[in-house]
C-alpha cells in the first residue's frame, strides 16, 4: 500500500487480534447533505475491494466508517433549505446505504454517528486541554505549535495550508478574544441557535469537525489503527489534524500505519461538486446499466488517481459484465491457478485494481467460470449483475 504521509509502500502486516490476523481499517465516511454521487461511490468501493480482497485472504478486518452528522456544510444547508438538521442527515444518510448496499460493499462493522459520539469527543477535548496541547478563547483551539510535524501528511508548505483552509472557509479569525495562529483549529465551539447543542466544561456547543474523527476512530479501533483512509480532499485539513490530535492525546506515533487516499471523480472536465452542478448521482448510472457494471468502472481506475466519469465508459463495462453472466452459465471448473495469481498479484501491488480488471478480462476471454466468479466476488462485492 503506498501511504501518503512516507510517500512509500508500506507492507500492511495484520496483526494477530484475539488470535487471528487482523486489519482496522478507518474511512471517514459522508457528510449527509450531499450523499449519493459518484465520488463517494468511487471512494467506498474501492476500500471495499480492500476489506474484500484483505478477507479473502483469510484477514479479518475490521472496519469503521462514520456518518458526520454535525458539521457546518450540513447545518448550512438545512438551514438554506429550511429542513431540520436531524431530518435531512437521516435521509441522505439513507441515500448513502442504500446506494452502497446495491452497490454491493460489505458494510462497515461499526458505522458511529458524531450526534452518538458527544462524549467521547468531549473527554478527548477535556483531555488535550489538560495536557495543554489546547487553549480557550472564544472557543477550545487546538495549539498546532505544540504539534511537530503539522502539514507533513499532506506535504503542504504553511502558505499553502494557509489558502487550503482559506478555500474550505475554514480559516476563522486570529486575535486576542480568537485563533492565536490561523493553522490552529476548534475542538469544541459555540452553536447558532438553529445548531444542536451540548453542555460542557468550555460552554455548551459542539465539536469541530476533526476530533470527531480521532474520538471515533481510537474508541471503535484503539489508539494506533492499520490503515486510515479517505478522499484527497481530506488530507488537509481534516488528516492533517486528526494526526496532531490522536498522536498528542495518546503519546503514540504513528496514529495511523498507513494513509490511503482516494482521487477525485470529474465529469465534463470539471470536479464532481454540487456548486458546479455537475454531480452524477449512483442512482442514475443505477438506472442505466447493472449495478455490477457501476461498481465495476468504479474500480477500473487507479484509486489514488482523478480521472473523468464518462457515460460510454459504463457503457463498456455493462457489455462486460453481460459477458461474464454468460460464462457464469456454464458449470463452474477449476479456476486457472495462473489467473487467480495475477489477479492476486495485481492487488497485493497497491491495490492495482486497473491491471485486476485485466485478468477478469482474460478470464471471461478464456470462459473460466470459476475464476470469473472468484474476480467479481472481490471487484464487485455482492452487486448485481442484471
Ligand atoms: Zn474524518
Amino acid at each position: 500500500m503506498r501511504d501518503t504521509l512516507t510517500e512509500k509502500k508500506v507492507r500492511l502486516a495484520p496483526q494477530t487480534r484475539r488470535g487471528k490476523p487482523t486489519l482496522t481499517l478507518y474511512v471517514c465516511g459522508v457528510t449527509p447533505y450531499d450523499s449519493g454521487h459518484m465520488g463517494h461511490a468511487f471512494t467506498f468501493s474501492m476500500f471495499d475491494v480492500l476489506v474484500r480482497f484483505a478477507e479473502s485472504g483469510g484477514v479479518r478486518v475490521r472496519y469503521v466508517q462514520n456518518i458526520t452528522d454535525i458539521d457546518d456544510p450540513l447545518f448550512e444547508r438545512a438551514r438554506r433549505d429550511g429542513d431540520d438538521w436531524r431530518i435531512l442527515a437521516e435521509r441522505e444518510t439513507a441515500v448513502h446505504m442504500r446506494d452502497m448496499t446495491a452497490l454491493g460493499w460489505r458494510p462497515p462493522d461499526v458505522m458511529p454517528r458524531v450526534s452518538e459520539e458527544i462524549g467521547r469527543i468531549k473527554a478527548a477535548a477535556t483531555k488535550l486541554h489538560a495536557a495543554g496541547y489546547a487553549y480557550r478563547t472564544d472557543a477550545l483551539y487546538f495549539d498546532v505549535s505544540r504539534y511537530r510535524g503539522y502539514g507533513r501528511l499532506s506535504h503542504r508548505t504553511r502558505l499553502s495550508m494557509l489558502r487550503k483552509l482559506r478555500e474550505e472557509g475554514l480559516l476563522g479569525t486570529v486575535g486576542p478574544d480568537a485563533k492565536r495562529d490561523a493553522l490552529d483549529f476548534p475542538l469544541w465551539r459555540s452553536s447558532a441557535p438553529d445548531e444542536p447543542s451540548w453542555p460542557s466544561k468550555f460552554g455548551p456547543g459542539r465539536p469541530g469537525w476533526h476530533i470527531e474523527c480521532s474520538a471515533m476512530a481510537m474508541r471503535y479501533l484503539g489508539d494506533q489503527i492499520d490503515v486510515h483512509g479517505g478522499g484527497r480532499d481530506l488530507k488537509f485539513s481534516h488528516h492533517e489534524s486528526e494526526r496532531a490530535q490522536s498522536e498528542s492525546l495518546t503519546g503514540k506515533r504513528p496514529f495511523a500505519r498507513a494513509w490511503m487516499h482516494t482521487g477525485l471523480v470529474r465529469y465534463e472536465g470539471r470536479k464532481m461538486s454540487k456548486s458546479l452542478g455537475n454531480l452524477v448521482k449512483v442512482s442514475q448510472a443505477l438506472a442505466r446499466a447493472p449495478a455490477a457494471a457501476v461498481r465495476l468502472y468504479l474500480v477500473s481506475h487507479r484509486y489514488e488517481r482523478d480521472w473523468d466519469f464518462d457515460w460510454a465508459g459504463l457503457t463498456r463495462y455493462a457489455r462486460l459484465i453481460e459477458k461474464a453472466r454468460a460464462v457464469l452459465k456454464q458449470p463452474d471448473g477449476q479456476a486457472a491457478p495462473a489467473l487467480i495469481k495475477e489477479f492476486n498479484a495485481a492487488l497485493a501491488d497497491d491495490l492495482d485494481t486497473p491491471r485486476a480488471v485485466r485478468a477478469l478480462r482474460l478470464a471471461i476471454r478464456r470462459r473460466d467460470a470459476a475464476a470469473v466468479r472468484w474476480m467479481l466476488s472481490i471487484l464487485a462485492g455482492s452487486a448485481s449483475l442484471v
